[in-house]
């Protein structure tokens, strides 16, 4: 990925965006935002970090492995993904035959309209938010210098199969109201600047960013009244 250097105010920084506390030299620890075990081997170069309190950090690991090892599972059909293709999932999985045993749990086969045979997996929803949210509050404060320590208004999670064309239009052209990004963040400094007739100008805001082609890609939005 491109690194911008982030020039947004520093007094929006030195404390954890997980839980407020202020970051003390000794206390504090580089987060990848993305969380890595998200993305496959070998990780693109300068991926975003931020800084988060020791404690939050190791506090997100159980949960982080069980959306790991789930999407892994689905996305093979069973608890034993192809360690080729899905490294970090087929080894959490390999180690922790009690974590594949809950998630085994969470799938049914049914039979479709047609006499198919169907696989059902049912997500541990709280589990999956927390890790959204932790990633969601990281690129917040990565793109637009900002922390956001209140809790989310709401958080939706679905596979993309599973939305409407609609839907899809919608996720895929991110809005971008009337707000501007800080001066300085990252976001700011990939605002394109077009010129159009009259002398008039417009601001585009480049919505998604790729962190691995296929793999992970987020889009940070900033309305009225939020991010
Ligand atoms: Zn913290």
């Amino acid at each position: 990925m491109e690194q911008l250097t982030d020039y947004s105010d520093s007094r929006n920084k030195g404390f954890c965006i997980h839980c407020g506390s202020g970051l003390r030299h000794d206390d504090s620890n580089r987060d990848y935002v993305p969380t890595r075990g998200l993305l496959n081997p070998p990780y693109p170069e300068n991926l975003p970090v931020v800084d988060v309190c020791r404690q939050c950090n190791s506090g997100f690991s159980s949960d982080e492995e069980y959306l790991i090892a789930f999407l892994g599972s689905v996305l093979s059909g069973s608890t034993r993904p192809d360690p080729v293709r899905l490294p970090t999932a087929s080894d959490l999985l390999a180690h922790s035959p009690r974590l594949g045993n809950r998630i085994d749990r969470s799938r049914t086969v049914q039979g479709n309209l047609w006499g198919d045979a169907e696989v059902l997996w049912e997500p541990e929803l709280d589990r999956i938010e927390r890790v959204l949210v932790k990633n969601a509050r990281g690129h917040v404060l990565y793109e637009l210098g900002e922390p956001m320590l209140e809790q989310p208004s709401h958080v939706s999670v679905c596979p993309i199969q599973a939305l409407t064309t609609h839907q899809v239009d919608q996720f895929e052209n991110v809005p971008y109201g009337s707000v501007w990004p800080e001066a300085g963040s990252r976001m700011m400094q990939r605002a394109l600047i077009v010129h159009g007739p009259g002398g008039a100008q417009e601001v585009y805001f480049d919505g998604w960013q790729d962190v691995q082609d296929g793999v992970y890609r987020y889009a940070v939005a900033q309305v009225s009244g939020g991010s």
